[in-house]
């Protein structure tokens, strides 16, 4: 059966690719093809980003209010268009539609926050920094901004990037996941819709070696990326290496550390939803809980509980809680994982390899499964699985639970489940990860703060959105200035300049 090839988005316009190379997009949950991506070559690349080097100077020079004015009717045109777009989600990567609406909602909120650019892009002012003389700063755009996002959250993860950029005045190309192409090319028209001026957005999907064209082109000034580490490490030393002013997310591993005083149900019911959300492939899913003491066996056996009571379907079936795993290759390597596990002599608790959906044979599920008296150095903790599996490790104290996760060498989100306030202030202090929860199982800050990990999750200085957002998309220039009267006494010095 022919399926649909798609588009490139350059300049307002739908266009064909001339790479000559395309992709598979599949419904994770029946298993079909249902459209082909077209993989960008350096030729496409070329034109996006001359379609944004176009249109950068007139959009650069438009007031920030004006920006802000069309940022906000986006945020009415995504609002009118939400069923549509996170049933666009759901059909390419599987994850139920209450899920992709939620997602969808977390990046109409960093739309909501770029509305706010007059007031972020005001810089400093101080008066007589010397006799006479004052000294300003201003936050310009940087230019050309490229953006290069993963599978897993098709609408959220690109919207934590352009609407920033554009806000700051800076014009963007976007390179998607080939898995999840059509959600990026609808929010590019969308925001057409909502009067965004032709060049200012871009959208070439494809794959790596749309990605080296990328980081290659002298006229791409910054580069974000978020997906896995090793790529994130290689997308930021080529991009630094060329000049660029780079932000890499990368892959995690997040601890969810459980003291013996936390609330066991309260607690047992967060992490089911953080483990097993959207089956398990998000960068901030829990992966792995560190039981202190005692409350290890009633923990994981409230786990299980509640596990095995998952409904899990195609993300478009009402009810259904799991979807399936984005494509076959990667459930197989899940289960690969699982199967090390159990033969490195952790404990099948629950077991979700052989799960079988009725009347949908041919989706990618995997049920969910759980994992104890896993220990660090088994193949199932040292990797990161990125689908439906939590692993459960025992540690006799606080100390010890909280050296396990700072020796784990990503740092992207965390947990501590107590009624401990003691506890918890210790926790916040010591701990070595950039997104910290407590009580609170996927602390994905909101969009006014900035979202970022430590260590092997983020390759770069700066964080996405919020404050830190705004300084990645803009360059800082501060003038200092004096206004000497004509008749002014003058003599030549040849010395530093101080305060005077
Ligand atoms: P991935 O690293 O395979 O792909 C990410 C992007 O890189 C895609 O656009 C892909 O086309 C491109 N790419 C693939 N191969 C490349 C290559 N050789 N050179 C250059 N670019 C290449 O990641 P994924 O499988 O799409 O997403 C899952 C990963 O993303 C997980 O590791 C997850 O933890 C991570 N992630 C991290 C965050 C975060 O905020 N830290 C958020 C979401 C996902």
């Amino acid at each position: 059966m022919s399926v649909p090839l798609l588009p490139l988005w350059i300049a307002g316009k739908d266009v064909a690719s001339t790479s000559g190379r395309t992709g598979d997009v599949f419904d994770p949950s029946t298993g079909r093809v249902i459209r082909r991506a077209p993989l960008g070559g350096k030729e496409d690349v070329n034109r996006a980003v001359a379609a944004a080097a176009a249109a950068l100077p007139g959009w650069r020079d438009t007031p920030p209010l004006r920006r802000a004015r069309v940022l906000g009717r986006f945020r009415e045109v995504l609002e009118a268009n939400r069923e549509e777009i996170a049933k666009l989600i759901t059909e390419e990567h599987g994850k139920t539609l209450l899920d992709a609406a939620g997602s969808l909602q977390r990046g109409i909120e960093v739309v909501e926050f770029a509305t706010g650019a007059p007031h972020l892009l005001k810089g400093e002012q101080a008066e007589d920094v010397a006799r006479g003389v004052d000294s300003h700063s201003v936050l310009q755009p940087v230019g050309v901004c490229a953006g290069i996002t993963p599978f897993n959250f098709p609408a959220m993860v690109p919207m934590w990037m352009f609407p920033m950029a554009i806000a700051c005045g800076n014009t963007f190309v976007l390179k998607p996941s080939e898995k999840v192409p059509s959600t990026a090319l609808r929010l590019a028209r969308l925001f057409q819709e909502a009067g965004l001026p032709d060049g200012v957005l871009n959208v070439v999907p494809g794959d790596g070696e749309t990605v080296e064209a990328l980081l290659a082109h002298p006229d791409v000034a910054a580069v974000s990326f978020v997906g896995s580490t090793p790529i994130a490490r290689r997308v930021y030393e080529t991009a630094t290496r060329n000049g660029k002013r780079v932000q890499a997310l990368g892959g995690a591993k997040n601890h969810a550390v459980v003291l013996p005083d936390a609330a066991l149900d309260f607690t047992a019911d967060a992490l089911i939803g953080a483990a097993y959300g959207s089956a398990g492939e998000r960068c901030m899913a829990i992966s792995a809980v560190v039981a202190v003491g005692e409350v290890a066996d009633a923990l994981v056996s409230r786990l299980r509980e509640k596990a095995v009571a998952l409904k899990v379907g195609p993300g478009r079936m009402a009810g259904a809680e799991m979807g399936p795993l984005v494509t076959a290759a990667h459930r197989e390597r899940v289960r690969g994982l699982i199967a090390a596990g159990a033969a490195e002599g952790a404990r099948l608790v629950l077991d979700g390899r052989d799960l079988r959906v009725p009347g949908e044979e041919g989706g990618f599920f995997l049920g969910p499964t759980l994992l104890d008296r896993v220990t660090p150095e088994m193949t199932v903790y040292r990797e990161e699985i990125f689908g439906p599996v939590l692993v459960v490790l025992r540690a006799r104290t606080f100390e010890e639970a909280i050296a396990i996760v700072n020796r784990n060498p990503y740092g992207n989100g965390t947990a501590l489940f107590t009624a401990s306030g003691l506890a918890a202030q210790r926790f916040e202090h010591e701990i070595q990860v950039g997104m910290v929860g407590i009580n609170v199982a996927i602390p994905v800050p909101m969009a006014f703060f900035s979202f970022g990990g430590w260590k092997q999750s983020l390759f770069g200085d700066l964080h996405v959105h919020g404050p830190e957002g705004v300084r990645f998309y803009t360059r800082t220039k501060t003038i200092t200035s004096r206004w000497p009267a004509t008749d002014e006494k003058t003599k030549v010095t040849l010395a530093m300049p101080t305060q005077g």
